[in-house]
């Protein structure tokens, strides 16, 4: 297939691109990537007969193409995509065309194709949502009660919002205190993979450019309107992986849906109501979570469980101690302690290991 760089022929592609990166002196290399991401899109539904409405509809094909089809050109020519680089093509083109609803080249009921396919995509690579019978340790007193993984779907599937289900995530994958969730600003989210060439500012250290690799997020103690607090003693950054992505821009449509929020840096804001706009409280995520679980689980969730989902979920996962201080920014390695748990079997084949290697030196 050849693909077609011009994408200046292309009306909307052209607009949004000069909009969203050339207008705003952005690095080139980033716009490039952007635009030959677009490109590829716009030739293939050329090739296969789509008009712009089509084509969005039949985002899943397109899908399947990019992870069929080698690399045309570049350094990577003639190997498959990874499943990040698919993710970073399917960014910018649903970007592409929040623009165009926004513009009102593309009718806004297209946009709605775009994410049937990410919440399908995420439910099904959610930690620990395929394995159905896992086999747990016996649960200490003192061990943090956490949510299982079919609770965090149960929560996940039975939210109504696209800022609900984002919430959800930034509990139980990324294990944020409700506080830091709260807390979030839109100069905190870094959501692209090359940060640097974009010149984006850490908000932690203003004045100084972020060096933060990979998709991430920024969690900064300061002072909130709605009175959220990070509780760790120190900032710092989370990883955010792909999946996560189509749940941030479906909640970003949702909430330039909220004209009251346009003016607010605070990322989760109330999107109906009185406080249309503003941030919401942790009371009101603790009100959200009643809800959920009494339609959903079996027993109350409270939000914490999410963070403590995430904790034993990276230990299971064979998370060290110090990864796990790193993860959830812990400041202290205690903090770990009550998730800490060496089984009778662990600790046998810990001497056996020891053992082995003794008595094979000893030959
Ligand atoms: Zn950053």
């Amino acid at each position: 297939m050849v693909v077609d760089d011009d994408y200046h022929r292309h009306p909307l592609a052209s607009r949004w691109l000069e909009t969203r990166y050339f207008g705003r002196a952005q690095a080139e290399t980033t716009s490039a990537e952007y635009a030959s991401s677009v490109a590829l899109f716009l030739s293939w539904a050329e090739l296969t007969g789509r008009d712009l409405t089509h084509a969005a509809r039949d985002l899943h094909l397109f899908v399947s193409f990019l992870a069929t089809t080698p690399i045309e050109s570049g350094r990577s020519a003639g190997s498959a995509r990874t499943a990040g680089r698919i993710n970073r093509i399917l960014m910018a083109v649903r970007e592409m065309y929040r623009f165009g609803a926004g513009d009102g080249t593309v009718p806004v009921e297209v946009i709605g194709h775009l994410y049937e396919l990410a919440a399908r995509e995420g439910y099904q690579s959610l930690p620990g949502s395929r394995v159905r019978h896992r086999r747990r340790e016996p649960r200490r007193a003192s061990e943090p009660d956490h949510a299982t993984s079919g609770e965090v779907l149960a929560l996940l599937r039975g939210a109504n919002t696209a800022r609900d289900r984002f919430l959800i995530l930034l509990l139980a994958v990324l294990g944020l205190r409700v506080g830091q969730a709260l807390g979030l600003r839109h100069s905190d989210v870094h959501l692209v993979p090359d940060v640097w060439s974009y010149g984006l500012e850490d908000p932690a250290r203003p004045g100084e450019r972020c060096r933060t690799a990979g998709e991430h997020l920024h969690v900064v103690r300061r002072r909130n309107p709605n009175g959220a607090w990070s509780k760790a003693r120190f900032d710092f950054c989370v990883q955010v992986p792909p999946i996560m992505l189509g749940f941030y821009d479906a909640f970003m449509v949702e909430r330039d849906g909220v004209a009251e929020s346009a003016s607010n840096d605070m990322l989760i804001v109330a999107l109906a109501g009185p406080t249309r706009g503003e941030a919401i409280t942790a009371r009101n995520v603790n009100k959200l979570f009643e809800r959920l679980s009494s339609r959903a689980c079996d027993r109350p969730i409270v939000p914490h469980m999410l963070r403590h989902f995430a904790a034993s979920e990276h230990l299971s996962a064979g998370a060290t101690r110090d990864e796990l201080q790193a993860l959830l920014g812990w400041s202290n390695i205690a903090s770990a302690q009550p998730y800490i748990h060496i089984s009778d079997a662990q600790r046998r084949a810990a001497v056996e290991r020891l053992a082995d290697r003794l008595g094979n030196g000893a030959r």
